[in-house]
């Protein structure tokens, strides 16, 4: 039998592979380190884990699709971005993640963004493999009609790669419902079929689930009550900083509202805004949502209990919670010795891949919880799924319904990481448990189907 230390030196080896066969993809590296680096002690304890080839199957998506999206702007100006989707993994089902339109799209982030996918989709128990996709398309300042006319060009390539039993795609950063209506729409056109299953993030009244907008954010609030609860609290009372002002910021202020906690900061790319009353909702949903504005229309509108910091981050804001829910890499080593200071008892990610590894490294070495993203937002992905099974039997179910699934699926999501952590001797250590459950699904299931 191999020890874990000379396990961790096959894998160590595999890693600088991947370095050298995926060059200038920093995100993927980063990705790839963060899975790899925990799972010596499942690979070492069970042999099967060892055989050769698995994970480097694993690391190697298996299709990358990369295409010209040209598009003509109001001006009449042809604009030319580039399209991606990387199907990943599709041992436990059809390839399923979200779409990025954001100018710091490139393959190696889209990379990044499916290999954690696999993970988190496994963690959910639901049946859906692992993939992402996006653009270097820029929607911030575009037309509804400029941003109809990229969402049918992206679609006229990406229909022939996707369908409900191969891939589906939803929302990320940049692609929310009024996308996902334009890219459905001209699916639907190419095709000639309604294949409600084909896309998830869908509108009420024509495929969507309710809740699916919400669950992103609610089940991050979950996961942190669960942590939480590990530790004999809950969230009433605790002041929460929130990055980010879209779909997965808005829903966590909102939960965590709802469950007693106050909310007191959103940002974006601008800086920041903190409120020492709590962030008012219907404000600030109005500016984003309706608005598509920045954040300091929110400061401006407040009054006095508000205020915005340009350039700035949440984290300098003193908190019990921390729920960064904007992008990759937002919380460093600095922020978090600031949230240790200022005695944050939990780090809960919203976002995929937040916190930089230093930073986690420091907030575990403080004793704060932290929960990786691939558990943590893990809810949106899994009311997806619950939107592709309604899809299915042609139904709809009430929110009570989707609300209640969502709550189980964290709960379970929570119990077996901490349980994984606590059998390979890191109790406490969500990102352990996390990876080492996510993997052993994924890694079971590929070994049944060969190799492929
Ligand atoms: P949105 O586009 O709705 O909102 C993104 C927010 O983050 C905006 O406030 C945006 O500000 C800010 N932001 C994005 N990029 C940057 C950047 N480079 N620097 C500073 N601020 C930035 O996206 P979502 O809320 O859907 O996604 C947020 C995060 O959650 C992403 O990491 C995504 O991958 C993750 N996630 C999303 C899920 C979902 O269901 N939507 C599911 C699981 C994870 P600005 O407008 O100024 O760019």
């Amino acid at each position: 039998m191999t020890t874990r230390s000379e396990t961790q030196t096959t894998l160590d080896h595999l890693l600088t592979e991947i370095e050298h066969r995926n060059p200038a993809q920093p995100e993927f590296h980063q990705a790839a380190h963060e899975v790899l680096e925990t799972l010596a002690p499942v690979v070492a304890a069970r042999p099967e884990y060892a055989e050769p080839g698995l994970i480097e199957r694993l690391v190697e998506p298996e299709r990358q699709v990369m295409f010209r999206v040209p598009w003509q702007d109001d001006q009449g100006r042809v604009r030319v971005n580039r399209g991606f989707r990387v199907e990943f993994n599709s041992a436990l089902g059809p390839y399923k993640g979200g779409l990025r339109f954001h100018p710091s799209v490139n393959l190696g982030v889209i990379k990044f963004l499916g290999f954690e996918q696999i993970f988190k989709n496994a963690l959910t128990g639901l049946g859906i493999g692992g993939g992402k996709g996006g653009s270097d398309f820029d929607p911030h300042g575009r037309s509804d009609a400029e941003v109809m006319r990229f969402c049918q060009s992206f679609m006229t390539e990406l229909y022939r790669h996707i369908g409900e039993h191969t891939d589906v795609p939803a929302g990320d950063i940049g692609v929310g419902g009024r996308e996902i209506g334009y890219l459905f729409g001209q699916y639907r056109r190419i095709t000639n079929r309604w294949e409600a299953g084909v896309l998830t993030g869908k509108g009420q009244g024509w495929g969507g689930s309710l809740i699916r907008p919400e669950a992103t954010g609610y089940g991050n609030v979950l996961f942190a009550a669960a942590m939480l609860r590990e530790r004999g609290e809950d969230l009433e009372g605790q002041t929460a900083v929130v990055s980010g002002s879209g779909n997965v910021a808005i829903y966590t202020i909102e939960k965590l509202t709802a469950l007693g906690a106050n909310a007191v900061t959103c940002s974006d790319s601008s800086g920041y805004v903190v409120d020492e009353k709590g962030i008012d909702l219907d404000l600030l949903k109005q500016i984003k949502e309706v608005e598509r504005g920045r954040v300091d229309a929110y400061a401006e509108r407040r009054g006095s209990s508000a205020r915005f910091v340009p350039g700035g981050r949440v984290w300098e804001v003193p908190a019990d919670l921390a729920l960064p829910s904007a992008t990759q890499n937002e919380l460093d080593e600095n922020d978090a010795a600031t949230l240790i200071r200022n005695g944050v008892k939990a780090v809960s990610e919203g976002a995929n891949m937040p916190t930089t590894p230093e930073a986690v490294h420091l907030l575990q070495q403080a004793g704060v919880a932290f929960g990786p993203g691939k558990a943590a937002n893990a809810g949106g992905v899994a009311v997806s799924a619950l939107e592709m099974a309604q899809n299915h039997a042609r139904t709809s179910w009430t929110a009570a319904r989707v609300e209640e699934e969502l709550a189980d699926i964290m709960t379970s999501i929570h119990t077996t990481c901490h349980e994984t952590a606590e059998r390979y001797g890191a109790p406490g250590d969500y990102v352990t448990g996390a990876n080492i459950a996510g993997f052993e699904r994924v890694a079971d299931a590929m070994l049944a189907q060969g190799v492929i």
